[in-house]
């Protein structure tokens, strides 16, 4: 959401999803219309820039999550893509050729309605073209890992009487765990359209091995008069899959091209929107002519260990829940004090499981990047983090903590385009850096911020942040061959 905020998006992006007052909780019960045994409470959209109190409504940040499922983002990302000037989209072209030399990338593809041929000559490729990328295979990247974590029986299905038949609120996810059948039930438009997840067991290798109509009531919690339609199937096989390397020359690959896991955390497209985010201002800054060749390697230099740490993160929690799954006592469902108790700690123990994924900050904000020859470490340990904790921080690599300036205004709306110099001390004269910065063409904003208002995480008086919002350099005074860090940042060194 950061991210969109810096593309003018994340207003729009929250205007759209479920409905603005549906609850986005994680439910647990025995079944979708059994007895709900716990919530992580998550704020729907209309309250989510002012709830407080929540698992996740500390977090220091101008945007808050937003959940949103990809049927109604992708629309809003497509329509801003259309509208943007340079950018010009073929619907319905496979790309099925590519080569490439020291000048520039050639991409042949077919319309796939007209069978016409088309060829595209440009500077550099990124391929985001999903979990079986062409050009992953092209570039000759090979995908490591665990090739399968999980299989899921997923059907999307119509149900306008559903919503209706729970004894308890709605929520955004509802978990069934029982000793018959456990998954999940997301809400799709809160009113009549619903994913459901069948987590297959060990022993039920192929998709149809269980009966779906069955799982579905069983899941449910429903009978046989039960009536719903089945939209499409969308099964799937969950990974842990990190590709060896993200580039190779002129071509790149990106988000799930790039790395596969189990989607735990809702991090699978945040993770792919990161990886944009840093890959595109550093092939900007480089085709701007400002940005030196070593900036190419960052990318998959900074992204790759942060994605392999995250599938881990993901795979070992599917594991966990996994192993949940298979515990549940036959009397989670029963009217007993014994059944009541299987209740009391099957819920506070999904909650105390789950409330880290689902409340992810530490995987949001806590990653750092903390190998990068562009970023000028001082030799201070990055805090470490947790999929749900983190500590905001300066450390160069770290994500440039954000504060709210004067009149609630956020430091991020007043970042510069590129680079931005965070001056603590307006007597420091940063004449210097700006003119090495001018010298070298690398675009510089200096912003003075009020020491009193920049909080724990800024203890010097200097604080350079990356146009991804990551600290690049920190210092209290101008360093003496400023040339140098200009030029390490912008990639120009041997
Ligand atoms: C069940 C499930 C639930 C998930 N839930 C979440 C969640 O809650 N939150 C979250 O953040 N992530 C979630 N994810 C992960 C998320 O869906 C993916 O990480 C994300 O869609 C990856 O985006 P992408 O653009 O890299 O690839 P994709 O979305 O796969 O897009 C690739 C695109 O490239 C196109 N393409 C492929 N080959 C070619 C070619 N040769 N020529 C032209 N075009 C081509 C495809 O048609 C497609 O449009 C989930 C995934 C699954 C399976």
């Amino acid at each position: 959401m950061e991210i969109w905020r810096r593309l003018g998006l994340s207003q729009v992006m929250r205007n759209t999803g479920l409905p603005e007052d549906y609850p986005n909780d994680v439910a647990y019960r025995t079944r979708f219309v059994g007895d709900e045994i716990s919530r992580i409470p998550i704020p729907c959209r209309r309250d989510r820039y002012t709830a407080t109190g929540g698992p996740d409504t500390w977090w220091p940040t101008p945007e808050p999550p937003h959940r949103i499922n990809q049927l109604f983002l992708e629309p809003v990302l497509f329509e801003f893509a259309a509208a943007t000037p340079g950018i010009t989209i073929l619907n319905r072209t496979m790309v099925d050729t590519f080569h490439q030399d020291s000048e520039a990338v050639v991409c042949e593809g077919v319309n796939l309605d007209s069978n016409e041929r088309l060829s595209i000559r440009s500077d550099f490729l990124i391929g985001c073209d999903g979990g079986k990328s062409a050009v992953r295979k092209w570039i000759g990247a090979k995908l490591s890992g665990t090739d399968v974590v999980g299989r899921v029986q997923s059907t999307f299905f119509r149900a306008p009487s559903l919503i209706h038949e729970q004894k308890h609120p709605p929520a955004w996810a509802t978990f069934s765990i029982n000793a018959s059948r456990s998954g999940n039930v997301y809400a799709i438009d809160g009113k009549e359209t619903w994913l459901l997840h069948n987590y297959l067991r060990p022993d039920e290798p192929e998709f149809e091995s269980v009966d779906r109509d069955w799982a579905i009531r069983e899941i449910l919690g429903v009978g046989p008069d039960f009536k719903y339609e089945v939209i499409s199937k969308e099964d799937w096989v969950g990974r842990r899959l990190v590709a060896d390397k993200f580039r190779e020359g002129r071509a790149f690959i990106c988000g799930d091209a790039a790395h596969l896991w189990f989607p735990m955390a809702g991090y699978g497209m945040n993770a792919g929107i990161a990886d944009a985010m840093n890959l595109s201002w550093q092939l900007s800054a480089y085709l701007s002519g400002w940005g030196g060749e070593r900036l190419l390697d960052g990318y998959q230099i900074e992204r790759q260990p942060i994605t392999l740490q995250v599938s881990n993160f993901a795979m070992n929690h599917a594991y966990a829940l996994q192993a949940k799954r298979e515990k549940v006592p036959e009397n989670i469902e029963y009217d007993t004090p014994e059944g009541a108790a299987s209740r009391e700690r099957i819920g506070r123990e999904l909650y105390d499981l789950n409330v880290k994924q689902y409340c992810c900050g530490g995987l949001n904000f806590g990653y750092f990047y903390d190998q990068s020859p562009m970023i000028a470490y001082d030799g201070t340990t990055h805090p470490t983090y947790s999929m749900d904790q983190f500590t905001s921080s300066t450390v160069p690599g770290c994500r440039t903590p954000h504060v709210w300036l004067e009149n609630k205004q956020s430091l991020y709306d007043h970042l510069g385009h590129w680079f931005t110099l965070l001056r603590l001390d307006p007597s420091l004269d940063t004449s210097e850096f700006e003119l090495a910065a001018q010298q070298r063409g690398l675009p510089l904003k200096v912003l003075d911020i009020c020491p009193h208002l920049a909080g724990d995480a800024y203890v010097h008086k200097l604080v350079l942040s990356r146009p991804d919002q990551h600290v690049a350099w920190r210092g209290n005074s101008i360093p003496q061959n400023i040339l140098n860090l200009v030029d390490q940042i912008r990639g120009c060194f041997q």
